[in-house]
Parts: C-alpha cells; sequence; structure tokens
C-alpha cells in the first residue's frame, strides 16, 4: 500500500497522548460490514457507510472503498460523465491512478497519496476513468470517494475543484511511534492538513503497525468513524474486533482508541465532521434538502443547467450513470 509514507516515524511530530484522567474515550456504538457492490462502468467497490443510519454519519452521506483491485490488462474501469448538484465529493487514492475531467474545468491526474476535492455545489458533470495506459497494462488499484454534505445554505455555491497532492498532506505520528497519520483535511490536535471543505471535516489515513495501539483526541462536537481499509485489529477501549471492510461509529466523549492485531498491521481511515442536522433527500447523483428539489436537479440537468460536456470530451461517451 503506497500511499505516502516515510522511512522514519520517529522523526515526524507526534500528536500528543490525551489526558487519561480527564478525557473521555468514546464507546464503540456500532460496527458494520461494507457490502461489495461495483460502481461506474464497472469497478468493485465496498459500500463503506451501508446500514448505518445518516444521522450517524452526519456531515458525510457515501463512501465507497475503491478495490482493492489488481486488474488484468484492459480490465481497469471508470466512471461515464455524470451530474452531480448539492454536496462536495473528496477521492483519494492509494494504489493506481484516476483521471478527472470536469465541465467546470477543474481536472488532473490522481495516484499515490494524492486527495481530489471536487466541490459540485449547484452542479457540475464530470468523468473519472484510468488513464489509457492503465488500462493497457491493467495492475493495482485502491482508494476511495467519500460524499460531504453541504448545509442548505451552501447547496448552490459555485463548483470548486482542489488538487492535493500526496506530499502536501500533515504527517505524524503516534506518540509511542507504532502509527503513521496522514492528516488529510481538517485538523487533528492542531496539525491541519491541506483539504478545506465548506462543512468542518477531520479526515486522517493511518497506518498501524502489527501490535501497536492508537489513542488520538477527537472534538467532541464532530461525529467519529473509523473505516478499516486493510488488515485487522480492535476498535474502542474495550477492544471491539475489526477487519478489512467494517466500519465502526463512536459515540459522544474526548478520544477515539484503534489498535491492530499483534501479528498485522492495520490501515484505519478516521472521518469527523460538524454534523448540518438538516433533512437529507439523496437521490442518485444529487443530495438535497427536499424531493422537490431533487425533482429540480433532475430538471436542471435535463435542461444543461448543469454544465455541459467540454467540447475535448464531446466525443466522449456522454450518457448520465
Ligand atoms: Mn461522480
Amino acid at each position: 500500500m503506497p500511499a505516502v509514507t516515510t522511512d522514519n516515524v520517529l522523526a515526524l511530530p507526534r500528536v500528543a497522548e490525551p489526558d487519561r484522567v480527564a478525557a473521555r474515550p468514546r464507546p464503540v456504538v456500532s460496527v458494520t460490514t461494507a457490502p461489495k457492490g461495483y460502481e461506474g462502468e464497472g469497478f468493485p467497490v465496498r459500500r463503506a457507510f451501508a446500514g448505518v443510519e445518516l444521522r450517524a454519519l452526519d456531515p458525510f452521506i457515501h463512501m465507497d472503498q475503491m478495490g482493492e483491485v489488481d486488474y488484468a490488462p484492459g480490465e481497469p474501469k471508470g466512471t461515464p460523465w455524470h451530474p452531480h448538484r448539492g454536496f462536495e465529493t473528496v477521492t483519494y487514492i492509494i494504489d493506481g491512478e484516476f483521471v478527472h475531467h470536469d465541465s467546470n474545468g477543474g481536472g488532473g491526474t490522481i495516484t499515490n497519496g494524492d486527495t481530489q476535492w471536487m466541490t459540485a455545489g449547484s452542479g457540475i458533470l464530470h468523468i473519472e476513468t484510468p488513464p489509457e495506459h492503465l488500462v493497457v497494462s491493467g495492475g493495482l488499484f485502491h482508494g476511495f470517494q467519500l460524499w460531504v454534505n453541504l448545509p442548505r445554505t451552501n447547496k448552490l455555491v459555485a463548483p470548486r475543484y482542489q488538487d492535493i497532492r500526496g506530499g502536501q498532506v500533515s504527517l505524524l505520528a503516534s506518540p509511542d511511534g507504532g502509527a503513521l497519520l496522514r492528516v488529510i483535511a481538517g485538523d487533528l490536535d492542531g496539525h491541519a492538513g491541506p483539504g478545506v471543505t465548506y462543512t468542518p471535516i477531520t479526515l486522517v489515513h493511518a497506518t498501524l503497525s502489527a501490535g501497536a495501539s492508537l489513542t488520538l483526541p477527537w472534538r467532541p462536537d464532530f461525529n467519529a468513524l473509523a473505516y478499516v481499509m486493510a488488515g485487522k485489529g480492535t476498535v474502542g477501549a474495550k477492544g471491539r474486533p475489526v477487519e478489512l471492510g467494517q466500519l465502526a461509529v463512536f459515540g459522544a466523549g474526548d478520544t477515539i482508541t484503534v489498535a491492530a492485531d499483534a501479528k498485522q498491521s492495520m490501515d484505519v481511515l478516521f472521518l469527523g465532521g460538524q454534523p448540518i442536522r438538516e433533512p437529507v433527500v439523496a437521490y442518485g447523483p444529487f443530495v438535497m434538502n427536499t424531493k422537490a428539489e431533487v425533482m429540480q436537479a433532475f430538471e436542471d440537468y435535463q435542461a444543461g443547467r448543469l454544465g455541459s460536456i467540454p467540447a475535448a470530451h464531446a466525443d466522449v461517451r456522454g450518457e448520465a450513470s
């Protein structure tokens, strides 16, 4: 698993050891297993949030672990052009490459720990594909796409694109050096990551060495989720077992604890954000507050008001997914 790593974890800044007396450990409320499915033109995903009620996920809406898959030559797949409105997509690539183009002029290639942040806002069309050379060669593909909701006041903001290179993430170590932490967005113990969202969130990719335990300070006003992207271990102070493809939801408190299995490392995506607490009507590619607004989004899309496929791509597949 490449992502972004370091030769010497011990040389990194450390997150502070939480106060064991004053800090309240956040209890594990649920552990769910992501069902497998297919996205876009048929790439394999795990639906990380399936079976969890929206209230526990708020401000997050949806997350797919894309892969990990080792494609044969000719197999790599992406998505056709399709619209979005009312939220932000965050795409984090660990292995392989994904090429993005959108109707707002945004675009780029992301690979090995890069993140691409797209604010759909009032509306956008985009396409996500493996580059041609990867389609030919095949190879490893592994990443995440997370949907972050926008509050009513920001649903229709102008679209925006942020390209975050893997080298920009903040690298930290746990107090004993047993875990490497990559702060992709938001803030962890005063260390800020590069991603900027309308809705305040914290997004951290942690790699725990075999046998390592990690207790992180976590903003009490944020929700707290931990998704196991590789390996196995435990979550919570009571050590509830978890493995690849499982999501833990934590309850109220100040700290979150995870630990890797004694014999194998574990990679965890930590997510937290300020709940928006508004009605959510999510249907297909649109996330709005009311059913009428979703209907309006479909109408606007069909009328071409969410943008149009740039001329340079006009010969490419143009149907919505
Ligand atoms: Mn999309």
